[in-house]
């Protein structure tokens, strides 16, 4: 105890110095850890499809013969590896999200018009499900940021919503300006989600039903690039949620000021 009293004394600058050193290791430390943890959770996941498609394939050869089986093999083939190609894409999308090196394309991006986009391109899955989906009237509202990394976060919220809701519903997309934050929220009518898991659904892979999501074409990373992304904006998202009551998924992001971006004039 009182060599530490007398080091502190002697070099207090040194020993801030170590300190300082040594929140960086755990930094580090805790960093690795991270894309150590991601590798494996990669790994588990890219397994059950490329399992699957090589069992398939196996079986399409040996029932070469029976014409029905071939067919029933051949569209489950498909679907697998349509979910491989969906779970290699998100992957992918996340690493560079997660990456400190992600550079956002800026530039000014008209909300309504990709909000409505996010909302065409469910269209089929929500047609299937006879689910209908509203977009509120947005008056010219303009972020700044990537418009590509934008509509993959509305896209998956909205197809989440649609994913997870009975058929017959509805799904509503909102948006309101408060000061100088947007706010879009996606509300279904779906089952909700419980308390505990609310605080773990934007973790990588977290699924409050495994076999429910990969039955829908869920990757267990959606929720995760949404975080990001607003993140990556300078914005949030939230949940709110109650069992039996639907969700809806809010997300707040700045107003883009024009002003603040125009050269200064050289006139008087
Ligand atoms: P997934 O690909 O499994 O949908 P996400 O990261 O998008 O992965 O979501 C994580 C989990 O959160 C889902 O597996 C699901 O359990 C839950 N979830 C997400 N959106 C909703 C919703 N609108 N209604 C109910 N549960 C949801």
């Amino acid at each position: 105890q009182g060599a530490i009293v007398v080091h502190v004394r002697v070099a207090p600058l040194a020993e801030r110095y170590v300190l300082l050193l040594a929140d960086d290791r755990t930094e580090i430390t805790r960093t690795e850890a991270i894309r150590n943890d991601f590798v494996a959770n990669v790994s588990h996941e890219l397994k059950t499809p490329v399992g699957a498609i090589s069992l398939l394939s196996e079986a399409i050869e040996d029932a070469a013969e029976d014409e029905a089986a071939v067919r029933r093999f051949t569209k489950r083939l498909h679907k697998e590896s349509l979910r491989l190609a969906a779970l290699v894409q998100d992957i992918i999308e996340l690493s560079r999200l997660q990456g400190t090196d992600v550079v956002l394309q800026g530039r000014p991006v008209d909300v309504g018009r990709i909000l409505a986009e996010a909302v065409d391109r469910n269209h089929l899955t929500a047609e299937g499900k006879n689910i209908k989906v509203s977009l509120g009237q947005v008056d010219d509202v303009v972020v700044h940021g990537d418009p590509d990394l934008l509509m993959t976060a509305f896209r998956n919220l909205v197809d989440n919503a649609i994913r997870y809701s009975p058929e017959n519903t509805k799904v509503g997309v909102g948006v309101r300006v408060r000061s100088n934050l947007v706010e879009i929220s996606v509300t279904d009518q779906g089952p909700g989600i419980s308390q505990d898991d609310q605080e773990r659904i934007f973790e990588r892979f977290y699924r409050v039903d495994a076999a429910r999501s990969r039955q829908t074409g869920g990757t267990g990373l959606g929720l995760s690039i949404v975080k990001h992304v607003m993140a990556n904006h300078g914005g949030e998202v939230t949940v709110w949620s109650q069992p039996g009551q639907g969700s809806t998924f809010t997300v707040r992001l700045p107003v883009y000021e024009e002003d603040a971006a125009t050269e200064p004039s050289d006139a008087p």
